[in-house]
């Protein structure tokens, strides 16, 4: 046995202490020069991995907060505002110092391309939104958006070509309703472009005001099965990563939803002299309801959620007990048949109720969003990358609306969550620690990365 063979033994168990190597210590006493020459030679062999830089996306965060900043820490930011068109202004400054050749397609999002070295291979897109709620936070859709330009600006210096196009997206107007990415999916119809939003432009106005063109929406849609995949980075916007100490959420989809309007109808008749068993108070059998809804929406395992979250009560005095109440209900799950399944529960829950109360339910027509899954091989990517990385990782639904739903109806989509603090969003508060993003923006990179190897 040669002195090379015997360095081979301990290189092979990388950082480990293996016992040969120990006994090779003790026989040469050399121990210290060979865990010289090992390091070298570790160092020779693994270049530096590439990372995101950081302390780069905090700068960007830190940067893009100023437009629209409010006096509680947040941004009020919607879509078409000055602060929306200044916000967006300094992203396409980011996306081209990233090397990114960017227009702003007929919708009004902002797109950066980078050619991919297999010209007949479908892009893949990766992004999020900067528009926020009014009173928002600095987190919802930033991160994703800035990481993905991250990733390009990392492409960049690495000088690494993807075999795939890359599309860098900023989707406009994702808190008034997805629209952006809409205008991809599924189109955007003549309804949806007159309503008015929170900027007081109407969709048509802003989506002109920001640079599209609202008359040839019919170029931005894309084909079912044009684009190669999605990827978006988000904060979780709830609160069970950080309760769970967990670093990576792997979205298993984008939940659905079912809104119906209940309508409960009694007497109203005089509140002092009718006495408690003859009246037929529809809010006191409203207050049934919401019980109810609690109860049959908590009685099947599943992380389905019901809430009852508005209240109108006729004629609302002191002295009448209430003759009609409107309510909405609102039920929520990745599975449809579920939440099917609930509603038609509650409603054979609310007939008995009103028969007990002497009232009577009506409900309107259920109005329902569909749930949107992620690709199941997507979420296998991206779970096996976390890991890779060192991360802990969790599966789960996304509560809240995301414009990866709409992308998934041209293609697959896959979706990273990372921790929100205090399970706080949509409000000045939110926040996400910057070790945290760090972690979410690798993840998306190196997810990118295997996608492309592929
Ligand atoms: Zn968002």
């Amino acid at each position: 046995m040669d002195a090379r063979n015997d360095l081979r033994l301990p290189q092979i168990e990388h950082a480990g202490v293996h016992w040969c190597a120990m006994k090779w210590c003790a026989m040469k006493s050399s121990c210290l020069l060979f865990i010289v020459l090992l390091g070298l030679t570790a160092a020779a062999q693994s270049p530096l991995p590439v990372r995101v830089n950081g302390q780069r996306i905090h700068e960007h965060l830190s940067s893009l907060a100023k437009f629209g900043a409010n006096p509680q820490g947040g941004v009020s930011r919607v879509a078409y505002s000055d602060a929306d068109l200044k916000g967006r202004e300094y992203a396409i400054t980011l996306m081209k110092g990233a090397g990114l050749d960017v227009h702003i397609d007929a919708a009004g999002n902002i797109i950066g391309t980078r050619a991919g070295s297999g010209p007949q291979l479908k892009p893949l897109l990766i992004g999020s939104h900067i528009d926020s709620v009014p009173m928002g936070g600095n987190y919802d859709g930033d991160v994703g958006s800035l990481s993905a330009i991250e990733v390009a600006q990392v492409l960049q210096e690495k000088q690494i070509t993807l075999r795939h196009p890359l599309e860098v997206i900023i989707f406009q107007n994702e808190e008034g309703g997805t629209i952006g990415s809409q205008a991809l999916g599924e189109g955007l119809d003549e309804q949806r472009l007159n309503l008015v939003s929170q900027s007081g432009k109407t969709i048509r106005e802003g989506t002109r005001a920001i640079g599209g063109i609202p008359e040839q929406l019919a170029s931005v849609q894309r084909l079912p099965g044009s684009i190669a995949g999605y990827f978006e980075l988000h904060i979780e916007q709830g609160g069970s990563l950080e309760r769970e100490k967990i670093d990576i959420g792997v979205v298993e989809g984008i939940v659905g939803i079912l809104h119906s309007d209940v309508t409960i109808e009694g007497f109203a008749n005089h509140a002092g002299t009718t006495p408690m068993d003859q009246r037929h108070d529809a809010l006191l059998s409203a207050a049934r309801f919401i019980e109810t809804v609690n109860q049959v929406v908590t009685s099947v395992p599943g992380r389905q959620v019901g809430t009852v979250g508005w209240v109108k009560v006729e004629p609302g005095a002191y002295n009448v007990i209430p003759g009609k109440v409107v309510l909405g209900l609102e039920l929520r799950d990745l599975d449809e048949k579920k939440f099917t399944g609930l509603f038609s529960r509650i409603r054979t829950e609310a007939e008995t109720l009103g028969k007990l109360n002497q009232t009577r339910f009506s409900f309107t027509d259920p109005v329902i969003t569909r749930p949107a899954l992620t690709d199941k091989t997507f979420q296998q990517l991206i779970g096996d990358t976390a890991k890779s990385l060192g991360f802990s990782i969790k599966v789960m639904p996304s509560g809240a609306g995301h414009d990866a739903q709409e992308i998934a109806r041209i293609g697959p989509v896959g979706m990273i969550f990372i921790p929100s603090i205090g399970g706080i969003s949509h409000a000045p508060k939110e926040f996400s620690r910057p070790q945290d993003i760090e972690n979410g923006a690798n993840v998306l990179l190196h997810t990118v990365l295997a996608f492309d190897r592929k």
